[in-house]
């Protein structure tokens, strides 16, 4: 179901030094959707979700998390974020799946608490969610890229939280890993009811499970669903090349 808006971007703008990277982008992200954001290299899709993040502030425009205004919002464990350098652990590295998992769980019990018998509970569940029942007890170096950012799905989850920001989270899996991570991200959000904003560079995967997409290049060329863009980008592929060269 498709409901209010849960990300909420008014006339945003954004540089970092004189160059503008963001101009005039409105954007809404609504309940329950899986927004794609695709552009070139350099086109500010990682500095989009940075300002959703609240890492980077706008220097014009206002931006809306579940209604209310960024600075006022302090909630944010109702947003999870899964970054593109989280599975890059070497063989090596000490701790397990359950671990690591149950980090996720440190905003919400504080740091270095015992887990309750309910909040193991959780772990288990938020990984078997993403598929890893196997391999609670293994070191996560141990896995391949895609069972490592499965991994760090289930860690952003964990908390349970509303949105889940993506930003390339497949880089680094294998070609044919990549369409059940996306299938898997599809079965959260129908079966958790979680919204997805994600960048993406797996175009065609993207395709088959976003709602909707935004095409960035400094400007918001194009935001809608998923069936409109592939009309726009059939009908500019044989007017203007250029423009799906994602
Ligand atoms: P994308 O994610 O689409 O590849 P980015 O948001 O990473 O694009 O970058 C957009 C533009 O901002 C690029 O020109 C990039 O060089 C520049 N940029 C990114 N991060 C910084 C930074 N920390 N300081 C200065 N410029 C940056």
């Amino acid at each position: 179901m498709i409901n209010d808006p849960v990300i909420e971007l008014k006339n945003v703008r954004f540089r970092y030094d004189e160059e503008l990277v963001l101009d005039g982008i409105d954007l809404v992200v609504p309940e329950g959707s899986f927004v794609g954001i695709v552009g070139p290299n350099g086109s500010g899709k990682s500095t989009l979700l940075k300002l959703v993040l609240g890492l980077l502030k706008p220097v014009e425009g206002e931006i809306f998390l579940f209604g209310q205004r960024q600075a006022l919002f302090k909630r944010q464990e109702r947003i999870g974020f899964v970054s593109q350098k989280a599975n890059s652990f070497n063989s090596g590295f000490p701790a397990t799946v359950f671990e690591v998992v149950a980090s996720g769980l440190t905003r919400k019990i504080g740091l270095f608490r015992f887990l309750k018998q309910k909040d193991k509970l959780e772990v288990y569940q938020a990984i078997r969610q993403v598929g890893l029942e196997k391999y609670a007890n293994r070191k996560i170096g141990e896995l391949s890229g895609g069972q490592q950012q499965r991994v760090f799905i289930a860690r952003a989850i964990v908390a349970k939280p509303d949105v889940l920001i993506l930003d390339e989270p497949t880089v680094g899996v294998d070609a044919k890993n990549v369409r059940s991570f996306y299938r898997l991200l599809t079965s959260l959000r129908k079966e958790m009811g979680i919204t997805l904003l994600m960048v993406s560079h797996d175009i065609e995967a993207l395709l088959n499970e976003a709602t909707h997409v935004a095409y960035l290049n400094k400007q918001l060329n194009f935001f809608g669903d998923t069936a409109e863009y592939k009309n726009v980008r059939m009908a500019k592929h044989f007017s203007y090349a250029g423009y799906h060269s994602v």
